[in-house]
């Protein structure tokens, strides 16, 4: 079995502020919140990234996300959250153990959106078909 921080957390080898498991998932707060309440959503059974994952951990994972988030704004007092996954180190994967990050917002955080730009005309009908094209 690899060496995986996350696992640790599961098996309680290490602490966490767990504040929900069940049988296939666990959620705990992330250690280096965006904003206070910050969570890490994951599955027990370990799975690099959602690449790898079954798509039963996956179901698990969305059933339970949205109960758990809105615990979060409950508790908190927050009117919105963020539900994302960084897939690869490309995209800022830093712990090789699927995780989704339910990260509470207000409007008023501070915490600008991502940059968004735009299309050359046509670019984005190309984009769009190579993409269905990858999915037949
Ligand atoms: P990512 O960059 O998507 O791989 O996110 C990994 C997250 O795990 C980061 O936001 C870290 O702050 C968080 N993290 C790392 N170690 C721990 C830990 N021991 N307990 C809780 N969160 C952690
Ligand atoms: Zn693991």
């Amino acid at each position: 079995m690899v060496d995986c921080l996350f696992c640790k957390i599961i098996k309680k080898e290490i602490p966490a502020q767990i504040v929900y498991e069940d049988e296939s998932v666990m959620a705990f707060l992330d250690i280096k919140p965006v904003n206070p309440g910050h969570t890490l959503l994951i599955p027990k059974e370990h799975f690099a990234d959602m690449d790898s994952a079954s798509g039963e951990s996956l179901r698990n994972i969305v059933s339970v996300a949205p109960k758990i988030a809105r615990a979060i704004m409950q508790a908190l007092g927050y009117e919105a959250y963020i539900f994302s996954t960084n897939n690869g180190e490309a995209a800022g994967q830093e712990v090789k153990h699927l995780h989704f990050h339910i990260i509470p917002r207000a409007k008023k955080d501070g915490h600008l959106p991502f940059a968004q730009g735009t299309y050359k005309e046509g670019e984005m009908e190309e984009i769009a078909e190579k993409i269905q094209k990858q999915l037949k």
